[in-house]
């Protein structure tokens, strides 16, 4: 039987963040377990890439504050590049009442060391991105450090850098039960058993299948998110940022010679659905050319759009931390949309949790599971 001090269940973004961090700390002995014959076939290699720190609550806030200067200085400190491009999140406010919101939030943010980040006028936007219909728009607000990284090179950059370092991975495994013993889990897999000390569920919207091979229940539901790329586009600034529009939750980004279109249906409900909806298509499309009259002329390619997992908890924050009644059994779960932009912050926590027991980044017990069974959840709004 394989035997290992740590297994990480998954080798999307999170599971190679956390099997960096803890080859980083000194921790070699690691094995992450990915049943897919690749990596990056669960949410990852679907995302959409954004990475900002306008968020409403601190605890959201302060995984962004460590995880974005982390993915500025990247590849100088992994040798593999992860494509930041600090082009700013614009949010649009339409009403008074999502205008007092973001300066609530930017307020924050800045008492929480978040520099840049500041409100802007209408007329600064109807300035800069003329082509945006503006007449409602009463202003907003605008982080420069906010942007876009690219999530398959940023996960496979961790994993590359944690397996010279040390960490072992394992393709094709998927994991079909684990038991716990009093010295050690042993875990099946497909490609055979393996005894580990600790074992980190990093299985993205799979995660809850993975807590009740151990019995614990996890929040966790997967709902489907679409996202619908352009052919070249030269008529709107290839500059821009992701821009949101907030009458709505219609958001773009440039994104090679075009622009990818995201907007998140209201009735969409849970599930494992991967297929994209044709008809999504006319959706998002009647906001973008409302929004942005010159995207009338975009031409979208049905078979270019495509469909993955949000990974959802009820308070739309993850989940983080050792499940007291199962000791040694660690998640690292429920992102909510924001598993790419929190992945170094949540790499890094859960390496001092498996080692430490602790850790200084967040206090970490605002995130653990128990927060749903004793009422002690934090809402974010700031949802896209
Ligand atoms: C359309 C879309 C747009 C998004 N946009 C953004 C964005 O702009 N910014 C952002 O930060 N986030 C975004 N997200 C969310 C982000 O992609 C996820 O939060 C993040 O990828 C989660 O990473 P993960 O490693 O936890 O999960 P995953 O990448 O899903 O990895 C989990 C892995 O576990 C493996 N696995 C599952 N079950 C088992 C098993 N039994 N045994 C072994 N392995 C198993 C899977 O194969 C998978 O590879 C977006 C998501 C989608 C779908």
């Amino acid at each position: 039987m394989q035997t290992t001090e740590v297994a990480i269940l998954g080798g999307g973004i999170v599971g190679s963040s956390i099997a960096y961090h803890l080859t980083e700390a000194g921790c070699k002995d690691i094995l992450v377990i990915e049943r897919e014959s690749s990596q990056g076939k669960g949410s990852t290699g679907k995302s959409m890439g954004g990475v900002r720190a306008q968020f409403s609550t601190p605890v959201n806030i302060q995984l962004s504050l460590y995880s974005i200067p982390f993915y500025a200085g990247f590849e100088e400190r992994l040798g593999h590049p992860c494509d930041y491009r600090p082009q700013g999140y614009l949010f649009c406010a339409t009403s008074d009442e999502h205008l007092s919101y973001l300066r609530t939030n930017q307020q924050k943010q800045i008492a929480l060391g978040l520099k840049d980040v500041r409100m802007v006028s209408a007329d600064e936007v109807r300035q800069q991105f003329p082509q945006m219909r503006a007449d409602d728009i009463l202003g907003g607000s605008f982080c420069p450090t906010d942007g876009f990284v690219d999530p398959y090179s940023a996960m496979i950059g961790f994993m590359t850098a944690a397996v010279e370092q040390g960490a072992k991975l394992w393709k094709n495994g998927a994991v079909t039960s684990i038991q716990r013993n009093h010295e050690a889990f042993e875990i099946e897999t497909t490609q055979g058993p393996v005894s580990a000390k600790q074992v980190v569920n990093a299985a993205g919207a799979w995660a809850a299948t993975i807590a009740k091979m151990v019995g614990v229940d996890l929040p966790v539901e997967p709902l489907r998110r679409m996202l619908v790329p352009t052919e070249p586009f030269d008529q709107f600034p290839h500059s821009a940022p992701m821009i949101i529009d907030m009458s709505n939750g219609f958001h773009f980004r440039p994104e090679a010679r075009g622009f990818l279109l995201a907007w998140n249906d209201p009735e969409e409900t849970p599930g494992y659905k991967t297929d994209f909806e044709p008809a999504f298509i006319e959706k998002i499309l009647t906001r973008a050319a409302d929004r942005v009259p010159v995207f009338e002329n975009l031409a979208v390619n049905p078979k270019r759009a495509w469909a993955g997992l949000y990974e959802m908890t009820p308070d739309h924050h993850p989940i983080l931390g050792e499940v007291p009644e199962v000791p040694g059994f660690y998640c690292a779960n429920g992102f909510s949309g924001h598993g790419v932009m929190h992945a170094p912050a949540t790499g890094k926590i859960l390496a001092d949790l498996v080692l430490h027991g602790t850790t200084d980044l967040i206090d970490v017990s605002l995130l653990d599971l128990a927060r749903f069974a004793e009422g002690r959840t934090i809402h974010e709004t700031a949802i896209l």
